[in-house]
Order: C-alpha cells, then structure tokens, then sequence
C-alpha cells in the first residue's frame, strides 16, 4: 500500500533534525517500501512564504497525506506579530483542521541515559510509559468562558470543563489500542471524587474496557496520579487522561527522562493520520549550528511508522537502532557525559543510519 507523508521542517533546528529523519524515510524508501513524501512549510517560515504560520497550500498539503512530519516551529523575531500570524498559531491550527484528538506521548528513559533524570536510578531505570492526553476537548475549549463583570461589580474569569460521551469514547479506544500494542496495563486518571465531567469519564472508561478484556484497566485521581508518577513511575505503562490533566501530566513524566532531545509525541485522529514531532521547540539559540539532538524527531518518525503506516516492524527497528547507537556512547550536547563521545546533529543521524544497516 501506498503512503503520502508531508515534512515540515518549521524553524530553529527544525529543518537540521528533520533532515536526518528524512535520510531514514529515504534509507526505508531504498530498500523498497512505497512511500512518497514532500516538503511544506508551518510556523515562520510559512509566514515568510506566504504571510500566515498555515497557508493554503499546507493545509491541502496535510489533508491528502496519510502522516505529518514536523520538526518545530517559533523564534522570539516573531514575538511582535500580531497574535494570530506568530508560528505557534501555525501549530494550533493543524491540530485543530486534522482534528487531532489524542496526543501520546511516551516517556522513555533509556539505560544509557539514567544519570539525566534527577530521581535515583533504579526508580526510573528502563520506563517506558505513554501517556494519551485528549487534546481538543476539556476546560481549554468549553463554553461559556471569559472574564466578565459579575452581579457584585467583580471582575470574575470562567471556564468549563465538558466532555461529551462520544469525546470520551474515541480516546479511550486510542488508549485502550495503545495499551494492547505494549504491556496491556491501561490507568485512566480524573478527578471523579469532585468532577462530575471526570465522573463520566470513569464511567465511560470502564464500559468501553469490556470491549479490551486482556488489557488491564485501573482507574486513580490525578493528584494521586502525580505523586506515584515521582514515588514509583515504574508501575504506569499507559495513562489516559483529559486535556488539561494530561498537559500537566505528561510533562512531569517527561522530565523523569530528563531529556528533552529524546522526546516523540503524535497526535492522531479518528482515522489514524498522526501529526509527528519532537515534544522540545524550536531551540533558536543552537540553531543552525549542526548541534542538535534529532533523536526525538527520529522517535517521532518510528511513532509514524507504528501508528499512521502499522508498520511496528520499522518503528522497532528505528527504536532499537537508537538505542545500539546510544550504547556506543554516541552523544550529542545536550545528554553528554564524561567518557563519551559527543557528535553532531548530522553525526547522530549517520550513525542511527549506519545502526540500522545492521538490525
Ligand atoms: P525549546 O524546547 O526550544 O528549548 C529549551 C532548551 O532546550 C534550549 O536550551 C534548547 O537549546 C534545548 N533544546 C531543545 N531541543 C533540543 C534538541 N533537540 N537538542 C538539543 N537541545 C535542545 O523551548 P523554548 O526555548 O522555550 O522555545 C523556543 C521556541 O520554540 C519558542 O518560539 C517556542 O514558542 C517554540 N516552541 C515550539 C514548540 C513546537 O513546535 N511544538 C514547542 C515548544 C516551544
């Protein structure tokens, strides 16, 4: 079968790390997979193109393809912009036109990396978690919200959390499908003790998990959910949870790893087409110095392979290429550690390459 994927390098070092991810797509093109791809702008260099951070021309782009690739987008010269023309504009938007409604990001601490994290070693040695964030419901969007004047003459700013039946629904089976592909241990996280929106959450997970009776479902408050995330990390594989939670959530468990160049997300929608990038920015201060990690873009382009292409084959061996080339103690800036040998952003690449030649 066929794939269309879109690149779209962004700014910063984006177009430095997603330059070696693509030496991968072609290396897997090479050896006879049949995927085409090509290049789009987003973010500031959209709007140096064409006036607006998602022209047109990208939205057309994304629609037709079966994956997005994207490095990064923002650089502080476009801080004086007018709000809706700034990069990170350019990303909201993708989101919301692909309808991207669950966010997975995964959590991994590679042995080789474990002095990175700041908790002890063997707390955080080997994770591998995923959390699956609902990405376009929950208090960021619902209505009524505002600041308004209330009936005492006070200034009074609202917000609304909602979720729907359906909402739920579809990423708890996002959830649910992730946790059959890993270790088939499922913890959806809400605040139903006091939210009634979290409430039918709960109720709704549980429904949904007699449809995944080998998958182990729990269910734990997220201020629990946040304390056993730092006390013993290890006992998560997959977390689900709402929009806001799963924003605060997700960004703990990744600095377990204490790495942000090593960090993938994808956002997918109901279909399966995934928008796949780095979870770091645009790093203006490196950019354009060859000195970037792209192992996360390259960990998003294995969460490409598995999740748009169900290729589980390539993605493993993207995933395991990394971690034989991190064993030979290859190191960009950013994870470098005494006795290693610290490399390029374009070094990294060849060498993820040249791993791959092997497995
Ligand atoms: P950042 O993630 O770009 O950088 C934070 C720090 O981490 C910097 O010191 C940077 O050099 C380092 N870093 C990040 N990625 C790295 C990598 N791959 N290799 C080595 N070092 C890396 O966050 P920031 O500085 O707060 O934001 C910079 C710009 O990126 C802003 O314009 C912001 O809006 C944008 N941003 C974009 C996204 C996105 O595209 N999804 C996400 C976050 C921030």
């Amino acid at each position: 079968m066929s794939h269309q994927l879109l690149i779209l390098p962004g700014d910063g070092i984006g177009p430095e790390i997603v330059a070696e991810a693509v030496k991968i797509i072609d290396l897997i093109i090479k050896e006879g997979a049949d995927i085409q791809y090509e290049y789009g702008v987003l973010g500031g260099s959209a709007y140096e193109k064409y006036g607006h951070p998602y022209p047109e021309e990208t939205q057309k782009q994304s629609q037709s393809a079966d994956a997005v690739l994207l490095g990064a987008v923002g650089h502080p010269k476009y801080d004086q912009l007018e709000r809706s023309l700034r990069p990170e504009r350019g990303l909201l938007a993708i989101r919301k036109d692909l309808n991207l409604f669950a966010n997975l990001r995964p959590a991994i601490l590679y042995s080789e990396l474990v002095n990175a994290s700041t908790l002890k070693k063997e707390f955080v040695d080997n994770l591998d978690i995923l959390i699956v964030r609902e990405l376009t419901g929950d208090i960021y969007f619902g209505e009524p919200r505002g600041i308004h004047v209330n009936e005492n003459g006070e200034e009074e700013g609202i917000n609304t959390m909602r979720y729907n039946v359906s909402e739920i629904k579809r990423i708890a089976h996002v959830a649910f499908q992730a946790a059959q592909k890993r270790n088939k241990k499922l913890c959806s996280v809400d605040k139903a003790n006091v939210l009634e929106t979290t409430e039918l959450w709960r109720r709704i997970f549980t429904e949904v998990g007699q449809e995944y009776p080998e998958v182990e479902l729990s269910h734990m408050y997220v201020d629990n959910a946040a304390m056993q995330l730092v006390r013993a990390p290890k006992q998560f594989d997959v977390i689900a949870t709402g929009n806001i939670f799963g924003d605060i959530l997700s960004d703990l468990a990744s600095m377990l790893t204490g790495s942000i160049g090593m960090l993938p997300s994808a956002s997918l929608n109901e279909t399966g087409k995934g928008l796949y990038e780095p979870s770091h920015g645009s790093a203006p201060d490196i950019a354009g110095q060859n000195k970037a990690n792209p192992l996360a873009t390259i960990l998003s382009l294995a969460m490409l392979f598995r999740y748009s292409l169900n290729d589980e084959k390539t993605a493993h061996r993207i995933e395991k290429a990394i971690e034989k080339v991190l064993a030979a103690g290859y190191r960009t800036g950013d994870i470098m550690e005494t006795g290693k040998k610290q490399v390029s952003c374009i070094e990294m690449g060849d060498a993820v390459i040249e791993a791959m030649q092997g497995i």
